[in-house]
């Protein structure tokens, strides 16, 4: 268990830890309940205040060379690696997940951290053919500015290094308000960033349960230029209609609604590895878990025969336990609303055809529904919960068709040995990702995003670099 005195409870406002003026707020352990830290409510003069000291420090880190910010952001890289097991710690305790997820967030964040600091130094401007009058365009590459950052609880750790990682080595500076689920990973990650040697002002951290305020105040902030988000749908609509007001530039990464599509001519034990992965990681908390099962008929008893033995095989309990597949649902009424949603979906006319260990408090059963149809309500939404809602299919047709009958556009998954086939459908499928033969995609050198209601920008690659940078065209005269 993580060093409860290690806990870092503090606001983190222009380079100090500072009490918030609200006082506090309880975290607590999903797996058992139990209060594990009081953590610092900030209020809205604490949130100008993060503004003021991110907009100062913003003056001097922009005009720091690109290798000096990076060289920061790669130190930074360097202490979260070290401090692997004690971050993976904090996550399990406030998140619930099973600790080899944990640990594997932590790699994961880092790896955005390494990646930005390699790119960051790579802001390439361009020098433009000659214009009429012998005039001479060219472009460089700016730091938008300060950037508001708002993140969810399910990746308490990824969903930060995502934004902070490529926004700084720009040469942003940035307020990030941490879910109030999870505010002890952001700020244990923070004071790492504060022993990497960022100056004062170029991280700030702002703690509080008035999510929906500081949102306003900082969509309001004629300082800040920009706001990351990632979350759900309703809330990043929110979001964007308020950033219009400054006209902020805007990256949201909001929820998907993932099929899984498995065709006859599938490896079909490579494809239930893919969906157990895709599906159950993080006890199905994650964007881009697999929502919608679509099997095609040849294989379909096959299949659901394998996945059956695969969900009844896994194992329920605390993360804190080793070998335990899946913890607990974030809060109780996260594990009522999965439960609501399975009821309605039986009541829409699923089929419960496996259901794994229950156990009480917020522990949610791994579960197994078929005869979904497209109208069925666990088809509709994210299920956000350890639930595989599995359909079949005749035609390749109508698997395209029903994998874009949503709104939401960010992973889909195919299985097929058929490389004609794959490409049409890869081609076909609206959606920003397409797992082929695969069931985990994300990585810091690939574009992470969706289309559709599913959000605008892209995290990673070259692209999750631009979205922090502002072209500015230079045009010199003869
Ligand atoms: P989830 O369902 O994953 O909790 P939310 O979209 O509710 O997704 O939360 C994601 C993040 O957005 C959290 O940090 C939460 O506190 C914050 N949030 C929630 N409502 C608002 C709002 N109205 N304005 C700004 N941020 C919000």
């Amino acid at each position: 268990m993580a060093d409860r005195m290690a806990i870092q409870d503090k606001a983190y406002i222009g380079g100090r830890w500072v009490a918030g003026n609200q006082g506090c707020f309880e975290v607590d352990d999903p797996a058992c309940g139990e209060v594990v830290a009081r953590v610092a409510n900030v209020d809205l003069d604490q949130v100008e205040q993060a503004i003021d000291a991110a907009s100062e420090a913003f003056e001097s880190w922009r005009m720091q060379p690109a290798q000096a910010r990076c060289d920061r952001v790669m130190a930074w890289q360097r202490l979260l690696l070290a401090q692997q097991s004690r971050l993976a710690e904090l996550i399990t305790l406030e998140s619930g997940k099973p600790m080899s997820e944990s640990m594997a967030e932590v790699a994961y964040g880092a790896s955005y951290l390494k990646w930005f600091a390699e790119q960051g130094v790579r802001a390439y401007g361009q020098t433009l053919p000659a214009l009429a009058g012998g005039r001479r365009p060219m472009t460089i590459k700016q730091p938008v500015g300060v950037v508001a950052i708002i993140t969810p609880w399910n990746f308490p750790l990824a969903m930060i290094a995502r934004k902070v990682a490529p926004a700084l080595a720009a040469g942003c500076c940035v307020v990030i308000k941490p879910a109030a689920e999870t505010p002890l990973t952001a700020l244990a990650l923070v004071a790492l960033a504060e022993q990497a040697g960022f100056p004062a002002g170029c991280i700030n951290v702002v703690p509080s349960t008035d999510a929906a305020g500081i949102g306003q105040r900082l969509c309001a902030s004629t300082k800040v230029r920009k706001l990351s988000f990632t979350g759900s749908t309703a809330v990043g609509r929110i979001l964007m209609a308020q950033s219009a007001a400054q006209v902020q530039k805007v990256s949201l990464e909001l929820g998907g609604n993932a099929p899984f599509i498995v065709f006859d001519d599938a490896d079909l034990d490579s494809a239930v590895a893919g969906l157990m992965a895709a599906k159950f990681r993080n006890s199905g908390q994650t964007c881009v878990a697999a929502n919608r099962v679509l099997v095609q008929q040849g294989v379909y008893e096959a299949f659901v025969d394998k996945v059956r033995t695969k969900v009844l095989a896994l194992k329920v309990g605390p993360g804190a336990i080793e070998g335990n597949d899946i913890g607990p649902l974030i809060t109780l009424e996260a594990h009522r609303r999965v439960s609501q949603l399975v009821e309605r979906a039986v009541a829409a006319g699923a089929t419960v055809s496996a259901v794994g260990t229950a156990l009480p408090g917020r522990f949610y059963p791994p579960t197994l529904l078929e005869s979904i149809r497209p109208c069925n309500p666990i088809w509709q939404q994210e299920i956000f919960g350890p639930v595989l809602a599995v359909s079949r299919f005749d035609t390749e047709e109508e698997a395209v068709e029903l994998a874009n009958s949503t709104e939401s556009g960010l992973a889909s998954y195919l299985y097929s040995d058929n490389v004609r086939r794959v490409m049409r459908v890869a081609e076909s499928l609206e959606f920003g990702m397409v797992g082929i033969n695969e069931g985990i995609i994300s990585a810091a050198v690939a574009p992470f995003g969706g289309v559709k209601s599913s959000g605008l920008g892209r995290e990673g690659g070259q692209e999750g670099l631009d979205d922090y940078l502002e072209t500015k065209y230079l045009c010199f005269g003869h």
